[in-house]
This record gives structure tokens, C-alpha cells and sequence, in this order.
């Protein structure tokens, strides 16, 4: 419940009433939230481990420590993953990656209850959550995600859900059925 209640603070959006899907664990399937409030656009990306670097254990050998680094580059390269039409004039603001093999200290006490309470899960499965934000000039017409089947073929489904100004839906995005339309 926190996470929407962050998500809502920071697009600004008091109705966002999106029924918070249960994130169940399920390798293939991903979970995408994406708010669209007058300039700020936010996607908010909840993927299994095993979708975008193909293990879900920590990271042991040299070679798939090299391989968690050049995934969170990836992830990183929102224009890479996430194509937004040219004329929204979209800005990327910030990309900001939770990676389940990081080992700061997280500043926020719940969380660390949180990390504790989901240790032994933590030992067969992880996730990642990756929350872009966007500043946009003009009004956003749809976002296609086939760059992000590109980059990790482990993806099989997308769930999608979305909310503007004027509307909220969801969509199923596959690899072949790669775009959400905001104006349909
Ligand atoms: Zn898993």
C-alpha cells in the first residue's frame, strides 16, 4: 500500500484509484503503472529479477557481477526502453532503481521491516521496481514498449495500467502488441 501512496504523492493525483495489482511473483510478467498529470508523466516498473538479468540470487562470480551492472545501465536508459513520441517533448527526470542486490542501508525504517519480513523470500526470488519520471511539454498520445522486449527477451507480458486526466485503463502488452494508447 505504501509504494501507491508514494506513487500518488508524487504525480500529484488524488483519484488515482487504480486497483493495485497483487504482485504476484511470476517470471515472464511484469507489472507497469504509468500516471500522466499535466507535464509529469511517471512509469513505475515491477519486474521479477529473472526478467531483466536472467538470475535471482545474488550476484557470486565476476561475470554475473558484470552482468548486474550492465543491467542497471540498461535499465537506466529510459529512451532505450520506453519509445514516447517526439512531439510530447518528454524529458527524462529521474530514473530511480530499487536492485534487490544492493546493500546500502535504506533510510526508510519501514523498509528496512520490510527487508527483514521478505529475507527467506529474498533467497529464491527478488524483484526489481524502477520508477521513471518524465517532465512532457504537450499532451502524451502513447508510449510503446517494444524496446523493452528487445533488450530483455525474458519478458513475455506486460501488465499494464494507466491513468490521465481524463481516463484510467489496462492493457496486456506483448512483444508483437507493444503500444498503450492513451486516447482510446
Ligand atoms: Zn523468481
Amino acid at each position: 500500500m505504501n509504494k501507491i501512496v508514494i506513487f500518488t504523492t508524487l504525480i500529484g493525483v488524488s483519484t488515482f484509484t487504480l486497483a493495485q495489482a497483487e504482485s504476484a511473483h511470476q517470471h515472464g510478467v511484469a507489472n507497469v503503472n504509468i500516471a500522466i498529470s499535466k507535464q509529469a508523466l511517471v512509469i513505475e516498473l515491477d519486474t521479477p529479477a529473472d526478467n531483466v538479468l536472467g538470475f535471482e540470487h545474488e550476484p557470486r562470480t565476476e561475470q554475473q557481477k558484470q552482468h548486474l551492472s550492465d543491467t542497471l545501465l540498461l535499465l537506466n536508459r529510459a529512451d532505450s526502453l520506453f519509445n514516447i513520441p517526439s512531439s510530447a517533448e518528454c524529458k527524462v527526470q529521474q530514473v530511480k532503481i530499487e536492485n534487490p542486490f544492493a546493500h546500502e542501508e535504506h533510510a526508510e525504517d519501514e523498509h528496512d521491516e520490510h527487508a527483514k519480513n521478505t529475507h527467506e523470500e529474498h533467497e529464491t526470488h527478488s524483484d526489481f521496481e524502477i520508477l521513471y519520471t518524465y517532465d512532457c511539454q504537450h499532451q502524451l498520445s502513447n508510449i510503446n514498449m517494444a524496446g523493452l522486449f528487445k533488450h530483455f527477451p525474458n519478458f513475455i507480458t506486460l501488465k499494464v495500467q494507466w491513468v490521465n486526466e481524463n481516463k484510467q485503463s489496462a492493457k496486456t502488452v506483448t512483444k508483437k502488441d507493444n503500444q498503450v494508447n492513451f486516447n482510446e
